[in-house]
């Protein structure tokens, strides 16, 4: 059966971590990796107003360089990011026009649904907002992201038919994950002929470096692949799947991903097995599931690096106190202290993996300061 974008290449560029220089968007870099990735036959950008300076960067790198119709742009509306009326929350959408430069955006999603962020587009009625929208030409496809249970997602597939897409965070650690949920949840979406759009698939990147038991148990099966490569081919093997976003940071990562989408062939049942195994060993090791999103941070007023703690304790507890300590002392730099939070609690609303933050920062005070 046909589905929408089904014949989008399925290695998506996710524009959420960019590289970066004198902490500002590396612009020339990201149209090197822009370049590499459209020359490559690939074309599917994936921005949104809260990844920072992305919106605006992808307007320079491609948007003003390439063709319209040579490349997808996908886009997203954070209606719960301090929008008080609807008309706060939907003029994001001509904000987003104007720092990407395009007129009318290929995927337009309303971003992070799930938690009480959901109540806040129910609110302001951004459902019918972005049926407008479609109906309008400014955008040719809606659908949502969501981080939350397959309950709730089933609940807003069975209220929103219209949605025609949904964007959920898939990889083969938190495929049984209870919080996640990516099983359930892939399941959930297939249940209802919903087209996916896989994102977080190297989990934040943590799953290009496993923990060494994990790392052991891939290379024993099979030596020559990239540990990256194992969570790629695990998310492109999905039924389907429109595209499968990676957020790459250089040029070597795009250059990698490009080499293995190119040689793309499905995990065979030896690999499948060895996936088992590393599910099972992951189970065994409790870290914190944070994905360095960073939406957390964005309202803090403390300024804590939240997402980077959040590395330094997995890190203590994967590889030790050395390498521990020495992430915290530059998730510091520049940024109140672990010590320094108020417990306000903002943080943990937006937090899409539903992490007791301020548990988890007093714990890195401790272990740390
Ligand atoms: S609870 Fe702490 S970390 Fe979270 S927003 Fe408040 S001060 Fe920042
Ligand atoms: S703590 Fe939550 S919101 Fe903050 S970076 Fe991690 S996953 Fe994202």
């Amino acid at each position: 059966m046909s589905y929408i974008g089904q014949d989008i290449p399925k290695l998506g560029f996710g524009l959420m971590r960019l590289p970066k220089e004198g902490g500002k968007t590396d612009i020339e870099q990201t149209k090197a990796m822009v370049d590499a990735y459209m020359q490559a036959g690939l074309n599917y950008f994936d921005t949104a107003r809260v990844y920072g300076e992305s919106e605006d960067a992808i307007r320079q790198a491609l948007v003003e360089r390439y063709p319209r119709d040579s490349y997808y742009l996908a886009t997203k509306n954070a209606a719960w990011l301090g929008a008080k009326t609807a008309e706060e929350a939907q003029a994001m959408f001509e904000t987003s026009l104007r720092s990407t430069g395009v007129d009318y955006f290929d995927f337009y999603l309303l971003h992070n649904l799930g938690d009480t962020r959901t109540a806040v587009f129910d609110k302001f009625d951004m459902w019918e907002f972005v049926k407008r929208l479609k109906e309008k030409g400014l955008v040719k496809h809606i659908g949502f992201s969501m981080h939350d249970s397959a309950d709730a997602l089933e609940e807003i597939l069975v209220a929103h038919s219209e949605m025609e897409f949904v964007q959920l965070q898939i990889n083969y650690a938190d495929w049984e994950d209870g919080s996640v949920q990516s099983r359930r949840c892939y399941e959930t979406a297939r249940k209802y002929d919903i087209p996916i759009i896989i994102m977080e698939p190297v989990r934040g990147g943590t799953l290009a470096n496993p923990p060494a038991s994990v790392a052991e148990i891939l290379s024993a099966s099979n030596p020559d692949a990239s540990y990256a490569s194992w969570a790629l081919r695990f998310a492109m093997g999905l039924e389907g799947v429109i595209t499968v976003l990676s957020g790459m940071s250089t040029i070597e990562q795009m250059e990698q991903n490009i080499e293995l989408y190119k040689n793309y062939k499905p995990l065979d049942a030896d690999e499948m097995n060895a996936i088992g195994k590393a599910q099972r060993e992951l189970a065994k090791i409790t870290t914190i599931p944070c994905t360095a999103c960073k939406y957390c941070m964005k309202s803090c007023p403390q300024d804590i690096n939240i997402a980077d703690i959040m590395q330094s304790c997995n890190r203590l507890e994967t590889y030790g106190v050395a390498d521990g300590k020495n992430w915290y002392g530059f998730a510091t730099m520049g940024h109140g202290k672990a010590s320094e939070c108020i417990g306000c609690g903002q943080c943990e609303v937006v937090c899409p993996q539903h992490i007791g933050i301020v548990g988890e920062l007093e714990k890195a005070a401790a272990a740390f300061e």
